[in-house]
């Protein structure tokens, strides 16, 4: 019985796909990028139809690198580039415009006049998010008015609204169904995460129609089957989840404590805080982390918006390097940064500081400071960051975490993961399976139709790559972190 999972990850700048195997390790794989769309500065958007080709493409291609037949396949997963919006025409399935991008601004003043009436801790406290325009709701606002005529189709029951997963999956059941999942429907800034359902004073408030909303359902489970036409069988689609959350279930964070850092271009940290959402007072998100069982699961989530990008830009800003991992040898031709902070604010700082004036600041240079300094402060820099979010989070859970989880393309970078345990005191450990988000969204669809029995066996599969100890001194390390709190502060506010 050499049946197998496929996952689709439709992730911000390519589409993927992997096919999984009972131990969870993958068998088959396919990557796409598709094309960013800048319309101005600030502003970030996708062809929709760019995504569904690719990410369509690529499950057709992971299937064959698998050598694996449709026929095979016991579920499909999907997670997704989270926030994202999309609507479409019910009738044609047609997108009636470009997908705003989560990273996109366009949506900053209205937040601000949500904010100047006094209305963020309504939303904090019905969706756990803050008002920033990195959410899904202002953004639909936002398309409902700009576009003429749109309302007027959305009021006659013509428009559905989508984040990426529901796109998807409207287009893989060949328009039969319209449905999202808890984890995605908690970054719209419309779903009450207490109530589980979408919230009349926030769809008031932001001016959007409940008949464009998908239906809510447990991010494990029956979404609907493919269109025969597709795969040439019907397969079931039985999990869902945004990226950032799909990871932490791949990472089999089950445990309350339990956490997770990525370290891609931004960098995003989950922590399972159990059945009860935790309210965070140190500018955290409260989020869903997957709805399994009957039963949801909460997190504290850190987003901080450049991570890995650090590096992107010693290699395309400063031409420092060619490639990413090059950044490690440059970093270690010094032994320690020299008193260089580097933190990289290119567009505000999010968790825990959310400061969008705060700009990029090096500071510390002297005659002395060399490329080798400034590269091993921008490694350093992604570390730090990660410890202002754990340090705010632990504060709000009340609870000290023993170990953190890692995984994203940073996380390949020794140097950075023997830092960041040191600067934690606590273990790093880095997984042999480092698609995660991939992962996470196939053991949900597995568990639906019990080709994965229960969380157990996803404990099981998980397998240490290498583990990182803490190493240095404790007085050392508070001085260090002490600094760089100073040279943040120094970053805040400088594009006011
Ligand atoms: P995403 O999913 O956000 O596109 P990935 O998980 O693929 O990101 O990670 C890519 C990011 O990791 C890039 O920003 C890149 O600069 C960074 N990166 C890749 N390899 C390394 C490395 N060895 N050291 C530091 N950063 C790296």
């Amino acid at each position: 019985m050499a049946r197998s999972v496929l996952a689709l990850d439709q992730g911000t700048t390519s589409s993927r796909a992997i096919v999984f195997g009972y131990d969870g390790r993958p068998t088959g794989l396919a990557q796409q990028e598709f094309p960013q769309i800048y319309p101005q500065s600030g502003h970030v958007e996708h062809d929709p139809e760019a995504i569904w080709n690719s990410q369509l493409d690529c499950a057709r291609r992971a299937l064959a690198d698998a050598k694996t037949a449709a026929g095979d396949i016991a579920a499909i997963g999907i997670t997704n580039q989270r926030e994202t919006t999309i609507l479409w025409d019910r009738t044609s399935g047609k997108p009636v415009a470009n997908a705003i991008v989560w990273q996109s601004r366009i949506t900053t003043s209205l937040c601000e006049h949500l904010k100047a009436n006094g209305l963020e801790a309504t939303f904090r406290d019905k969706t756990g998010l803050v008002l920033d325009p990195y959410f899904s709701g202002t953004k639909i606002k936002y398309l409902l008015d700009a576009i003429p005529g749109l309302r007027a189709r959305a009021a006659r029951g013509e428009i559905l609204f989508g984040t990426v997963d529901s796109f998807l999956l409207w287009r893989l059941t060949g328009g039969k169904v319209h449905a999202t999942d808890y984890s995605n429907a908690s970054r719209t800034l419309l779903f009450n995460i207490h109530t589980l359902e979408w919230d009349d004073e926030l769809l008031r408030l932001l001016d959007v129609p409940r008949n464009i909303l998908p239906k809510v359902q447990p991010s494990s489970g029956s979404f609907g089957t493919t269109d025969p036409a597709l795969f040439g069988v019907a397969l079931p689609i039985t999990g869902i989840a945004g990226d950032q959350q799909a990871a932490t279930f791949g990472q089999a964070c089950f445990a309350p404590g339990s956490a997770k850092n990525t370290y891609g271009t931004g960098c995003f940290l989950l922590l399972n805080t159990g059945t009860q959402p935790v309210v965070s007072n140190n500018g955290l998100l409260t989020t869903i982390g997957w709805g399994v069982g009957g039963k949801v699961t909460y997190c504290l989530e850190g987003a901080v918006f450049v991570g890995g990008a650090v590096v992107q830009w010693l290699r395309d800003g400063l031409g420092l390097i060619g490639a990413a991992p090059e950044v490690e040898e440059l970093a270690l031709r010094v032994p320690d940064s020299d008193g260089v902070f580097f933190v990289p604010a290119f567009v505000g700082l999010g968790a825990p500081h959310w400061n969008p004036t705060a700009r990029g600041t090096i500071i510390g240079l002297t005659r002395g400071t060399q490329r080798g300094h400034i590269a091993r402060a921008a490694v350093e820099a992604i570390a730090y960051q990660t410890r202002d979010v754990l340090d705010a989070m632990q504060r709000d859970a009340g609870l000290t975490l023993n170990h953190l989880k890692v995984d994203g393309g940073a996380s390949r970078n020794d140097l950075l993961m023997q830092f960041q345990a040191d600067l934690l005191g606590v273990p790093v450990r880095r997984p042999v399976v480092s698609e995660t988000t991939a992962l996470g969204a196939a053991y949900l669809a597995g568990l639906a139709v019990g080709y994965w029995t229960d969380p157990g066996d996803i404990v099981r599969n998980w397998a240490l790559e290498r583990e990182f100890l803490p190493g240095a001194a404790l007085a050392d390390r508070e001085h260090r972190y002490e600094r760089w709190q100073r040279a943040v502060e120094r970053s805040k506010n400088w594009a006011e």
